[in-house]
């Protein structure tokens, strides 16, 4: 397993968001995670990227505890990737330094190594010639896509997108989907949470539908989406469709 959470609990004071939730993920599988708002999806991702410390279980990336309080977050991190709802480029910067701000400051890369694949990244979605632009000067789908490419430059064994479409311009989230089916078909190993179902069906191997912090119910797109088990799952897609 690429990524293994067992019994993973999350609290925020008494407050419990993640509630015993467990879940693998397989080299190469893309799982969307679906469920209302409040499920815990962005939580457990969170928590995956050692961005939230989790108050039991255990979270294994290739099979090492990552939760292990010995384990130094940064080197983590580089190993996985994570893409917010809002894209969070810094706006004073160029494309081309959001991308290798982190890999040189922070992983300590050569400049021009982490200048090199981020040019073949941004060649590879069609966006070389933005690498100077600042963020204001691209549209919202394009800034999404950047900071994707932000994720993906230290080739990551994982990554994570959350919602990332959700703050697009309807017209705008075509070119991110294809970016991530781009992905997938690269053989990125991925979780996203996502509300598009649509696109869950397409490029998910696997759906999780999370409810009140566990996953519910998981198996192929079109079993969870179009014939679930759980009467929540049911209640939740009828609500949402
Ligand atoms: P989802 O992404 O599925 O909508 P979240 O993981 O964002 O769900 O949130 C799950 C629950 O955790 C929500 O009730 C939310 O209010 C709560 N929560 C998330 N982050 C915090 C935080 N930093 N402090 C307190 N409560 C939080
Ligand atoms: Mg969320």
């Amino acid at each position: 397993m690429v990524l293994s959470c067992t019994d993973v609990r999350k609290t925020f004071g008494s407050h419990v968001v993640l509630d015993g939730l467990t879940l693998d993920v397989g080299e190469h599988e893309v799982v969307a995670l679906i469920g209302a708002s409040g499920s815990g999806k962005s939580t457990l991702l969170r928590c995956v990227n050692l961005l939230a410390e989790i108050d039991d279980g255990v979270i294994r990336l290739d099979g090492e505890d990552i939760t292990d309080p010995r384990v130094d977050p940064d080197a983590v991190r580089q190993k996985i990737g994570l893409v917010f709802q809002s894209y969070n480029l810094f706006p004073h910067m160029s494309v081309l330094d959001n991308i290798t701000l982190a890999p040189v400051r922070v992983h300590k890369r050569p400049a021009n190594e982490a200048r090199d694949q981020a040019m073949e990244w941004l060649n590879r979605v069609g966006l070389a010639d933005k690498s100077g632009s600042y963020p204001d000067k691209l549209s919202g789908g394009q800034q999404q896509r950047v900071a994707i490419v932000r994720a993906l430059v230290n080739s990551p064994r994982l990554l994570l997108l959350d919602e990332v479409t959700s703050a697009l311009d309807p017209e705008l989230v075509g070119e991110v989907l294809t970016m991530i089916r781009d992905l997938k078909g690269e053989g990125m190993t991925m979780v996203l949470a996502t509300h598009e179902m649509g696109f869950a069906r397409q490029v998910a191997d696997r759906v999780a539908f999370l409810d009140k912090g566990r996953v519910l119910e998981q198996g192929p797109p079109e079993q969870v989406l179009g014939d679930p088990v759980e009467a929540r799952t049911r209640q939740f897609l009828a609500r949402i469709i």
